[in-house]
C-alpha cells in the first residue's frame, strides 16, 4: 500500500493507466526495416517545420496583444527549434538506432534532462522546461500524421476497456487536466500536487477520488494493473489481494449508493430544516462541469474560473472566442445566472504567452490581476467580452487576488471605460453587469468595510485566504499542516467578512472549498452565510446537511466555534456535532 493525502473523496477499484510525457519512461519502439529511416527522418523535419510555422504565428499574435517581451518565450522556442544540433541527433538516433521519430525525440530529450539535471543553477537548471514545451509541441505534430501506431500523442493517449480507468501521473499539468476532461476516468493518483493541484480540481468537480503526494508510484505501477484509491484515507492499494478487493469494492458500491440518493434530492429546494433558504450555487472551470450543475440541482454558477480557457490554449484567446464561450457558460448554467471571474493565472497555473518568471515565491508574486496591471489589453478583452455575453444570462464579474482599495478603484474605473468605448463603437452589451471583490488576501479582509463601499459583491475565496493567513502554502507538505480549514483563525476572519457584508446589506459567497466540506458549512450556515458555491459533485450533500438542521442549531454551533481556541477542538467539537446530525454525511465529508 502506497500513502499520500486525500485530495478528493470516494473509493474506487479500478485498472492503472499512465499519463506519460515526453520525459517518460516509456519504452523507445524501432522502426521494422532500415529502409524506413529516410521516410522517417522526412516526417521528423516535416513536424519541426509545422511546429516552427505554429511557433511564428504565436510570436506575431501574442506581440500584438501583449508587447514584446511577453513573445520572447517563443522566440527562444522557435530558436530551439530550429537547432541544428537538436536535428542532427535526432536523425542520429532515427539513422544509427534506428529508432522511430518519436523515440529518437524522446531519447534525445532524456538525455538532455539528464544534462539539465547535473547544472548547479536553478535558472539554468529550469529551462530543460522550455526544452520540454518544445520537444511536446514538435512530438504532437508527428503524432497528427498517419503512421507507426506507437507514434501517438506523448502527453494523453485514450485509455481503453470497460473497467474504470485510474489516471497515474507524475503531475498533471493545466492542459492535460482539460483534455482529460472528456476520458472516462474514475481515480486520479499522483506523485506530485496537494490538495489545491489541478489533479485535485479535476477530481473534486467531477466527484471522483483522488490521491496525491505518492512517491514514486510511477515506478510502482503498468498500464492494465489493478488498484485500489481511497481518496479519504490518501490510501493507494496497487495489485489488491482478493480480499482486499472484495472489500473495497463493497464501500465503493455503498459509497455510490449514497451519492445517488442524495442526487435525488436535486429537485427539492435547498433549505434549512426550519425553512431557511439557502442558495447553492458551482464552481465550474469548463462547460462540461456547467452541465454537471444543471445535473445536480445548483442554483446557479457562483463561480467560473477562466483561466482553464487560457491554459488550454497555445495563445491568447481573441474577444470573439472568449465572447462565444462566456456565452455559452452562461447559457448553460443553471438558472442562466453566472459569476464570471477575470484571469486569476500565475502562482501554480502559468502559460507560456504570458512569459515565464522565475519567482522564488510566486504565489506571493505576480499573479492574477497584478498581471493584468502589466498587460491592460488583456484585461479590457476579457471584460469587453464579459461585458457582451451579459446580454445572453445573468452574468456578474468577479476580480480575484484584490489586495488594495487602488486595485479595486482601478479595475472600476476600466470597466467603465470598456462600457463607454463598447457604447462609442455601438456594440450591444449589458450595462447592468454587477462587479465583485473576491476576498483572499488578508489584507481585503481586514479593510472589507473600506472595500465595501466600491463593490457590488463578495465572494470568499477561502483556499487562497486560509494560505495566505496562517502564511504556509497548502501544496507544501511540510507546512501543509498550517492550512486548517477548521481554525480559530480563518473562522473570526470570515465571520468578522460577514459580518460587514450583512451590515451592509452586501450579498457575499463564500466560494473556497470549505463551502462544500459538512463540518465548515455548517459553521459558514450558523454564521448567517446564505450563499454557497463549490464543486458540483458536494451540492448533493450539502443540500442533504442543511435540510437536516435547524437556523437555531447551527447558530449555536458557530457561537461556539468562535470561542474556542484551537483547531483541534474545533474539530472534535465539530465531528460530534455533525454526527448527531447525519452520521452518513460525516462519513463521506472529508476534511
Ligand atoms: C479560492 O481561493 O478559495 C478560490 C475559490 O479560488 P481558486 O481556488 O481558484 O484559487
Ligand atoms: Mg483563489
Amino acid at each position: 500500500m502506497h500513502k499520500g493525502v486525500g485530495v478528493s473523496p470516494g473509493v474506487v477499484v479500478g485498472v492503472a493507466y499512465r499519463v506519460e510525457s515526453v520525459l517518460g519512461s516509456r519504452e523507445l519502439s524501432m522502426l521494422e526495416d532500415q529502409a524506413q529511416v529516410p521516410a522517417e527522418i522526412a516526417r521528423f523535419d516535416r513536424a519541426v517545420e509545422e511546429t516552427a510555422v505554429e511557433l511564428e504565428t504565436f510570436v506575431q499574435r501574442v506581440a500584438l496583444e501583449l508587447g514584446d517581451s511577453a513573445a520572447d518565450i517563443f522566440k527562444s522556442h522557435l530558436q530551439l527549434v530550429g537547432d541544428p544540433g537538436l536535428a542532427g541527433k535526432v536523425h542520429a538516433a532515427i539513422e544509427k538506432r534506428r529508432l522511430t521519430a518519436f523515440s529518437a525525440l524522446q531519447a534525445v530529450m532524456n538525455s538532455y534532462a539528464a544534462q539539465f539535471a547535473r547544472i548547479d543553477h536553478d535558472y539554468f537548471r529550469e529551462r530543460i522546461i522550455d526544452v520540454r514545451d518544445v520537444m511536446t509541441r514538435i512530438s504532437s505534430h508527428l503524432s497528427r500524421k498517419a503512421g507507426d501506431p506507437d507514434d501517438s500523442d506523448p502527453a494523453v493517449d485514450s485509455p481503453r476497456g470497460e473497467e474504470p480507468v485510474v489516471l497515474v501521473a507524475h503531475e498533471i499539468l493545466p492542459s492535460q487536466a482539460m483534455s482529460l476532461g472528456d476520458l472516462p476516468i474514475a481515480g486520479i493518483v499522483t506523485e506530485v500536487g496537494g490538495g489545491t493541484g489541478h489533479a485535485a480540481i479535476l477530481a473534486r468537480s467531477r466527484g471522483i477520488p483522488a490521491v496525491s503526494g505518492v512517491d514514486n508510484i510511477m515506478d510502482d505501477v503498468v498500464n492494465g494493473d489493478h488498484m485500489i484509491v481511497d481518496g479519504r484515507e490518501g490510501h493507494v492499494i496497487v495489485r489488491p489481494d482478493r480480499e482486499a478487493t472484495a472489500a473495497y469494492r463493497k464501500v465503493q458500491r455503498e459509497y455510490f449508493h449514497y451519492k445517488d440518493s442524495l442526487i435525488a434530492n436535486r429537485d427539492q429546494p435547498a433549505v434549512s430544516c426550519d425553512g431557511t433558504r439557502v442558495e447553492l450555487l458551482a464552481n465550474i472551470n469548463n462547460l462540461a462541469d456547467a452541465q454537471a450543475a444543471e445535473q445536480v440541482g445548483a442554483a446557479g454558477v457562483g463561480l467560473f474560473r477562466t483561466e482553464y480557457l487560457f491554459l488550454t490554449h497555445h495563445d491568447v484567446p481573441g474577444e470573439e472566442e472568449q465572447y462565444e464561450y462566456y456565452r455559452q457558460i452562461v447559457q448553460n448554467s443553471p438558472g442562466k445566472t453566472a459569476v464570471i471571474r477575470t484571469l486569476d493565472l500565475g502562482g501554480d497555473k502559468t502559460v507560456p504567452y504570458l512569459g515565464r518568471r522565475n519567482e522564488p515565491n510566486p504565489f506571493m508574486g505576480w499573479r492574477s490581476i497584478r498581471i493584468f496591471f502589466e498587460n491592460p489589453k488583456l484585461l479590457t478583452t476579457q471584460i469587453r467580452a464579459i461585458l457582451r455575453a451579459g446580454r445572453h444570462g445573468k452574468i456578474s464579474m468577479l476580480f480575484p487576488m484584490i489586495t488594495t482599495v487602488e486595485e479595486l478603484r482601478r479595475l472600476n474605473a476600466m470597466v467603465k471605460e470598456v462600457k463607454a468605448t463598447l457604447k462609442r463603437e455601438g456594440i450591444p452589451f449589458a450595462e447592468d453587469v454587477k462587479t465583485g471583490v473576491m476576498i483572499e488576501v488578508p489584507a481585503a479582509a481586514v479593510c472589507i468595510d473600506a472595500i465595501l463601499r466600491e463593490t457590488d459583491f463578495i465572494s470568499i475565496g477561502s483556499n487562497d485566504l486560509i494560505q495566505y493567513l496562517v502564511a504556509a502554502d497548502r501544496d507544501n507538505p511540510k507546512v501543509a499542516h498550517l492550512c486548517e480549514p477548521l481554525s480559530p483563525s480563518i473562522f473570526r476572519v470570515i465571520h468578522m467578512v460577514l459580518e460587514a457584508c450583512q451590515r451592509t446589506g452586501t450579498p457575499v459567497t463564500v466560494c473556497g472549498e470549505m463551502a462544500g466540506q459538512a463540518r465548515s458549512a455548517l459553521v459558514l450556515f450558523g454564521m448567517g452565510l446564505r450563499r454557497f458555491s463549490m464543486s458540483p459533485a458536494f451540492i448533493p450533500q450539502v443540500k442533504a446537511l442543511l435540510a437536516s438542521v435547524t437556523t437555531a442549531q447551527a447558530e449555536r454551533f458557530a457561537h461556539h466555534v468562535l470561542q474556542l481556541s484551537t483547531s483541534e477542538e474545533i474539530r472534535a467539537y465539530l465531528t460530534e456535532r455533525l454526527r448527531e446530525v447525519s452520521r452518513m454525511l460525516e462519513a463521506i465529508d472529508y476534511v
